[in-house]
């Protein structure tokens, strides 16, 4: 017997469509080949959540790129609240004197990319910007700039488009509001 369950049936608001993603991706990847230009620049990645965009912001690049990833995992009960977290898969390259772009999913409080900040400086790249699809302003602990930014958004959990609950709906296409009873486990 195949059971079918649609994830599209758990989502209760769609905050982002799909169509909208995809033009404000397509402005952004346009953006950095134009002042990346002859500068190769190198995209790095934060596992797991920002794999669909930066897959999809790559294609939208039309100069020399190339992408690495580092993926962060909590440290201690408290990371919440004191930003202490360790890096569970380091970047493969040398970044030194390479003009690094980091590419968040979503900036909530700005611990985990404070923390990604700070690593990457102390490597010595020739420059260091940021790139994130979401920014949650309102639960901002500490002040990070964002030189491109896809969508503001107000302060709910969203799924979708990489982001997860319980690492699952990833692979939603939009960004949206999971119905209240999947977080009670029902
Ligand atoms: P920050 O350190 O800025 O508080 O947290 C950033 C990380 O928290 C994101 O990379 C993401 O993994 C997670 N996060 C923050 N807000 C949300 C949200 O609304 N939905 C999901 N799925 N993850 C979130």
């Amino acid at each position: 017997m195949v059971v079918t369950q649609s994830i599209h049936s758990d989502i209760q608001e769609i905050i982002i469509t799909a169509e909208e993603i995809q033009k404000r991706v397509a402005e952004l990847g346009k953006a950095i080949s134009m002042d990346y230009e002859g500068k190769d620049p190198l995209l790095v990645g934060v596992l797991r959540g920002a794999v669909v965009f930066l897959a999809d912001l790559i294609r939208h690049i039309t100069i020399p790129v190339s992408y690495d990833f580092v993926a962060i995992s909590s440290y201690g009960a408290d990371t919440k609240t004191t930003g202490v977290v360790r890096i569970i898969k380091d970047l493969d390259e040398s970044i030194q004197s390479r003009h690094v772009i980091i590419v968040e999913d979503i900036v909530d409080t700005g611990l985990t990319l404070n923390y990604i900040l700070k690593m990457v400086k102390a490597r010595n790249p020739a420059s260091v910007r940021v790139c994130a699809l979401l920014d949650k302003p309102a639960r901002r602990r500490v002040p990070v700039e964002i030189h491109y930014l896809g969508f503001t958004i107000p302060d709910v959990f969203v799924v979708g488009y990489g982001l997860d609950f319980a690492q699952h709906y990833r692979n939603l296409p939009y960004v949206g509001v999971l119905r209240p009873e999947i977080y009670a486990g029902g």
